[in-house]
């Protein structure tokens, strides 16, 4: 296993970011550097509570600003740099696809052409501790399109994105595989199917409709309602980064999900996922509203995939990672943190 001693990761502002954070720094003795250019969907609030921690660091900065981000990784010499820097929200990629090529694509290109250099610098230095430095990319289980009900997308399934921020997330996953081919570089992808849990910025479904059933206002529900996903639970999905980052094999994808196999016939529509949201804040508020009358259909979104689903065997088998939090408690845990954070929420929503 590498050591994990000094970690930089992007996008840490986030909501899988800033629980990677949290989880890397249980650890004894690692260190972490959290680069992120706040961006709407990046929150100080979100990591506020390490920052007392002297193994935490920030560095306000972005991804696409290279000498930024050089000097970043110069200065704190990490062993891995975990990359989660992205625009996530598939209905703005709809609304503005050139934001989404500029920070997932380009972004990610100088992020590379940053760890190389960093790389090609150690190896002048020290060749034999230059080859141990690893990168770990971001994929998503959206770079597969849409999957046939029993089907498992596998590693090498080909890529079929559907949405704008699909299709520069696969353009990242490219360029990370060609700097391996090209020039060496060593890294691993780590694609998470649909994240769920605190801190999750509340443009996403299971957030909105958390606010939506605590505020006692309408729950949008895109379409039929029948589209399904594989829900992760972001601690569980944070557990998946620390065994990558610290066991995977370079050049390896590890896909992090839910279900263990195709035949995992659990699946949760996302009209399962609100009225489970709508009947964990009835339990909390206790003043028996039926709040599943709520839910209110909307006009789908347009290129909307019918069904996302992982095969996860390899980091089951390889890094030993599996789930621990069940849906159905993870959505009660995670109503409950919402109705709870009110300050965090009043700042995610911009003061409301
Ligand atoms: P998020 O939107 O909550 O956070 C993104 C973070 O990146 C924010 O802190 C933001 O400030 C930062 N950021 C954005 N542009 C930046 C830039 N140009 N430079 C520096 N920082 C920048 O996203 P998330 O849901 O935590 O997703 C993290 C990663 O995981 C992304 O790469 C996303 O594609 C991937 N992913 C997410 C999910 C999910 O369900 N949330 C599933 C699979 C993959």
């Amino acid at each position: 296993p590498r050591p994990l001693e000094r970690v930089l990761v992007t996008g840490g502002a986030g909501f899988i970011g800033s629980a990677v954070l949290r989880r890397l720094l249980t650890r004894p003795v690692t260190r972490v550097l959290n680069y992120d250019a706040l961006t709407y969907a990046g929150l100080r609030e979100s990591v506020a509570e390490l920052e007392a921690n002297p193994r935490y660091g920030f560095v306000h900065g972005d991804v696409l600003d290279t000498a930024r981000l050089s000097d970043a990784i110069r200065r704190f010499r990490p062993d891995v740099l975990v990359h989660l820097a992205a625009e996530s929200h598939v209905d703005r990629s709809i609304a503005e696809p050139a934001t989404f090529v500029r920070t997932n694509v380009e972004g990610t290109a100088s992020v590379l052409r940053a760890w190389l250099d960093y790389r090609d610098e150690q190896t002048r230095i020290d060749a034999s501790a230059a080859e141990r430095l690893l990168l770990v990319h971001t994929s998503t289980d959206e770079v597969y399109g849409p999957i046939n009900a029993g089907d498992f997308a596998g590693a090498s399934t080909p890529y079929n994105p559907s949405s704008p921020y699909s299709a520069s997330k696969a353009a990242a996953d490219h360029l990370v595989r060609s700097f391996g081919r090209t020039y060496g570089l060593a890294s691993v992808i780590a694609c998470p199917t649909n994240n769920y849990g605190p801190r999750q910025f509340p443009e996403k479904l299971i957030p909105l409709a958390t606010l939506r059933a605590l505020r006692g206002e309408p729950i949008p529900l895109y379409g039929d309602g029948l589209q399904v996903r594989d829900w992760l639970h972001v601690e569980d999905c944070a557990a998946g980064f620390e065994a990558i980052a610290e066991r995977g094999e370079v050049g390896e994808t590890y896909h992090l999900s839910a279900a263990a196999s195709p035949s995992d016939t659990d699946e949760w529509p996302n009209r399962r996922i609100v009225e489970a949201i709508a009947d964990a804040v009835g339990e909390l508020q206790s003043d028996g509203a039926e709040r599943r009358q709520l839910i209110t259909n909307v006009s789908d979104r347009p290129g909307h995939d019918r069904r996302y689903a992982l095969d996860s065997s390899r980091a089951r088998e390889e890094l030993g990672w599996g789930p621990t939090i069940e849906l159905t408690d993870g959505i009660r845990q995670t109503v409950r943190w919402y109705a709870e954070n009110s300050a965090w929420v009043a700042v995610a929503e911009g003061g409301r």
